[in-house]
């Protein structure tokens, strides 16, 4: 086994692959260039801390695969980030973005750091020395990196700073998911837990159900799990559940979403919001609803929990949530699983939508960008939806299949596979 492919996620990634790959009878070539990564780079990042000694943290950026175009992916903050977690993130944004047939490749990157540790002069200086050491393989035609688990735009504002003073002159398109007053996009805040919402709409209606009907709980209030809630909330929807960190909190009537954001702006966690039960994050799993929608971390669904989980529905806002034990419990138990490549797509939907501003300086109203992002989730989802009828599979195999397909038409017409 490659280093790299150690983690488990990287073996469920390769799994999902080689299963979808032999259902549509791909390339051999095709697939074995596919379980490796192109470039990985592992950086040392020494800062000076506020208490004027050195500390280094270790940082990687993946390069997976550019056959589609230019690499993206984005840049994580957390304590548990290693290379191989890196490189399986940065193979599944190249399956994401074939998908959902947009022109580029897939990259992710991370600094192993807890950000909340850490003051923001020391965030600043860590971020531009990482983009510094990123720099000659980043940039608009090559590797544009986005915001991700302990990173947002200011972190971005920074990268594009650090990076457009390396070049000399303003170069806006390195990065997205920047701050608007810089180039950002209008709508890609909310971009990610929207386009869960478009997917959650379109899981609902192959069970003949209306959004507005459905009870859902959702784990994370972050910059997925906020969204997610606050736009189905706005579709009349009634969310039971939402967690972060430090626990969830339950209402059977329904939480009041938009009081609920400015109980998090004053308190930080949702803890102790009116009128709701505190509940733990394994019980929000766990509860009778409609759709869940893991949009926290990785591997939350395992083989010891799946078999308690009452919602018929599940849509993946997290990367990876479900680890393979489970999934294969939900597939033969007929549970729609709507998997990340395909439910959180969105994020890197808008953020494709600001690249292309950022080139043309030309920017769009929310109201565009809102409705292109929602043709691009709801096509992609018929898309998925149509192949797992027809060959009688989950969506998980199915999404990746589709994905395959079309990646290896295109290696196949760069002369990459034969
Ligand atoms: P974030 O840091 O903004 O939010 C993460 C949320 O999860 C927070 O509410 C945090 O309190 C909560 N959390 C952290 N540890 C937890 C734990 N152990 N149990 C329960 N909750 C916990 O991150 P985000 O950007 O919302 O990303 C969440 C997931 O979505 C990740 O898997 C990420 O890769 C994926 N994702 C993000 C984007 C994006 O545009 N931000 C796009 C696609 C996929």
């Amino acid at each position: 086994m490659h280093a790299i492919q150690h983690g488990a996620l990287y073996q469920n990634t390769i799994e999902t692959l080689e299963t979808a790959g032999s259902l549509v009878n791909l390339n051999p070539n095709v697939l074995e260039m596919l379980k490796y990564p192109r470039r990985a780079l592992m950086v040392s990042i020494p800062v000076r801390m506020d208490n004027d000694r050195v500390q280094v943290f270790d940082g990687f950026r993946v390069q997976h695969n550019q056959t589609l175009g230019p690499f993206k992916g984005g840049i994580r903050f957390h304590p548990h980030v290693d290379l191989s977690e890196v490189a399986a993130l940065s193979a599944l944004m190249t399956f994401k973005n074939s998908l959902l047939n947009l022109p580029l490749g897939g990259a992710k990157g991370g600094v192993r750091v807890d950000p909340t540790t850490l003051s923001k002069t020391e965030l600043e200086a860590l971020t531009r020395r990482f983009t510094s050491e990123l720099s000659p393989f980043i940039g608009p035609d090559k590797d544009i990196p986005a915001p991700d688990v302990g990173t947002d735009s200011q972190t971005m504002a920074w990268m594009l700073d650090t990076f457009s003073m390396e070049s000399g002159f303003s170069q806006t398109g390195v990065v997205t998911g920047k701050p608007i007053e810089i180039g950002g996009s209008r709508g890609r805040d909310s971009a990610t837990g929207l386009g869960v919402v478009y997917i959650m709409e379109k899981a609902l209606q192959t069970q003949k159900k209306d959004i507005s009907d459905a009870t859902i709980a959702i784990q994370g209030f972050g910059k997925v799990g906020m969204h997610a809630a606050i736009e189905a909330y706005a579709l009349g929807a009634k969310i039971v559940a939402v967690s972060d960190v430090k626990g969830g909190i339950f209402s059977e009537n329904g939480i009041n979403i938009a009081e609920l954001v400015n109980h998090v702006k004053e308190n930080r966690f949702v803890d102790g919001f009116q009128n709701t039960e505190t509940i733990t994050n394994d019980e929000l799993l766990e509860l009778k609803c409609d759709v869940l929608s893991p949009c926290a971390l990785d591997g939350v669904i395992t083989k010891d929990n799946c078999s308690k989980i009452q919602a018929p529905i599940i849509v993946e806002g997290a990367n990876g949530p479900t680890t393979m034990a489970a999934d294969a419990y939900l597939r033969d138990k007929n549970y729609i699983v709507v998997p990340d490549i395909l439910a959180n797509g969105g994020g890197v939907v808008v953020s494709y939508f600001e690249w292309v501003q950022d080139i043309v300086w030309l920017f769009w109203s929310e109201t565009e960008v809102r409705r292109k992002l929602q043709e691009i989730m709801y096509r992609s989802f018929d898309t998925v939806w149509e192949f797992a009828k027809e060959h009688d599979k989950d969506m998980r195999t199915s999404a990746m299949a589709v994905s395959l397909q079309r990646l290896e038409t295109a290696m196949k017409l760069r002369g990459q596979a034969w």
